[in-house]
């Protein structure tokens, strides 16, 4: 008899998590998402609304955007990579061809500069779905439910049995994955009724964008890379958007985040999700403002003379990094205390790191799972 393994979420780490799982024969894996099931990247959308529309977000976050669909938040991300779990991902760097006139600049105006290093192969831009789950989905062993929203997890005693489906709908299993991020994943354990003190409260990167108003002479078309080149120094890294799609023609911004320092805030549930923030420490706020300031210096370097024709520091949010928003009930190896045949495996068991959260993530479910697939 096959053990039955339930992963709710279909995002970055329940695509690592169900191909890793269902590569053991003796394992029928099924795998939930709320989302679409198609799993590609949303390059070609233009705005959030456009995202929203594609259900390609969570369109209650919209100022706090969540990936939604199979590769959840890698379908919508930077895909820039950094961090632990490079080698699980092909990671490819961009060439001098690719680069975007914001790039060029960034990379002439500050010698700690570099091309960036993103997630994909021959040129396209790849979700954690198409890396890990695509090539196994036509496993006996692997069934994959997408447009079904998990409500509640169902125990018998304090042991994990399965889950109750948004529309009432139930799906029995021997254990459950819960990978459905930093912002939902709590939610969903806490709708279920694991609380413990700490229990929904994340971290993330302070950060700023800087909108930019691009020279006509620097106005790419949108089909080119939003992102090529990535600026780290002492902490700080600013990222350059080439455009910000359609919906906003000759729009460039400099996305500006302190990475060893924290921001603090929680995941509630007031009858809908609730993120809150905390205000930032003075250290941390002190750490933000060095980078902004960095970044307005660059901007006003000769390299982007002829490329921004003005700029505005925004109140926007950057980075969309949570973390953490778990471990006040998670183990090392993903096992929720308390509780049998339960774990999480996604970044709201990761402790934020100085680094990006797209391979990091993908390392955690990787190691979970293996854990699991032992
Ligand atoms: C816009 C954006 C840009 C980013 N850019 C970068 C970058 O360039 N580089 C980098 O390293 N990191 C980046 N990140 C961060 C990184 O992509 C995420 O931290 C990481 O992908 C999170 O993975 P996850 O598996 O924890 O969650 P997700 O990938 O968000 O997956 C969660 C999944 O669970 C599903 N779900 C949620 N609730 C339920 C439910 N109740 N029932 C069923 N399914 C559910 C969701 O629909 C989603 O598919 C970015 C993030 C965002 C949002």
């Amino acid at each position: 008899m096959q053990k039955r393994w339930l992963v709710v979420g279909g995002g970055t780490a329940g695509c690592v998590v169900a191909a890793r799982l269902s590569d053991v024969a003796t394992y029928h894996v099924t795998l939930v998402e709320a989302g679409d099931g198609q799993g590609g990247r949303l390059d070609g959308a233009s705005s959030l609304a456009d995202l929203a529309v594609a259900s390609g977000v969570w369109p209650s976050l919209q100022a706090y955007v969540q990936g939604r669909g199979l590769g959840g938040s890698s379908r919508v991300n930077g895909a820039v990579l950094s961090g632990d779990g490079l080698d699980l991902l092909p990671a490819d760097t961009v060439t001098d061809a690719e680069l975007g006139p914001v790039d060029r600049a960034l990379l002439a105006a500050s010698p700690d500069a570099r091309p960036a290093v993103l997630a994909r192969r021959q040129g396209r831009l790849l979700s954690a779905h198409d890396i890990y789950l695509a090539p196994v989905r036509e496993r006996t062993n692997l069934d994959v439910v997408s447009g079904a929203e998990v409500r509640a997890i169902r125990f018998d005693g304090s042991r994990a049995v399965g889950v109750t489906l948004a529309d009432g709908g139930v799906i029995d299993a021997d254990a459950v994955v819960v990978c459905a991020g930093a912002v939902h994943s709590p939610v969903l354990l806490m709708r279920s009724g694991v609380v413990a003190p700490g229990m929904g409260e994340f971290a993330d990167h302070p950060s700023r964008v800087i909108d930019l108003l691009l020279d006509r002479s620097a106005v790419v078309g949108d089909d080119r890379l939003v992102t090529g080149a990535v600026l780290r120094r002492s902490g700080t890294e600013i990222v350059p958007l080439n455009h910000v799609g359609a919906g906003a023609p000759g729009r460039g911004a400099l996305v500006v985040g302190a990475l060893r320092h924290r921001r603090r805030g929680r995941v509630t549930i007031d009858g809908d999700v609730r993120l809150s923030f905390d205000p930032l420490d003075p250290d941390d706020a002190t750490a933000l403002g060095e980078a902004v300031t960095l970044a307005v210096n660059l901007l006003d370097s000769r390299p982007f003379r002829g490329v921004v024709a003005g700029w505005r520091i925004t109140d926007a949010v950057g980075y969309f990094h949570a973390a953490g928003s778990c471990r006040a009930v998670v183990d090392t190896d993903g096992a929720v205390a308390g509780h049998e045949g339960l774990y999480v495996a996604d970044s709201s068991a990761l402790e934020l790191p100085a680094s990006g959260l797209y391979a990091p993530t993908v390392a955690l479910a990787s190691r979970v799972a293996s854990t699991l697939a032992s």
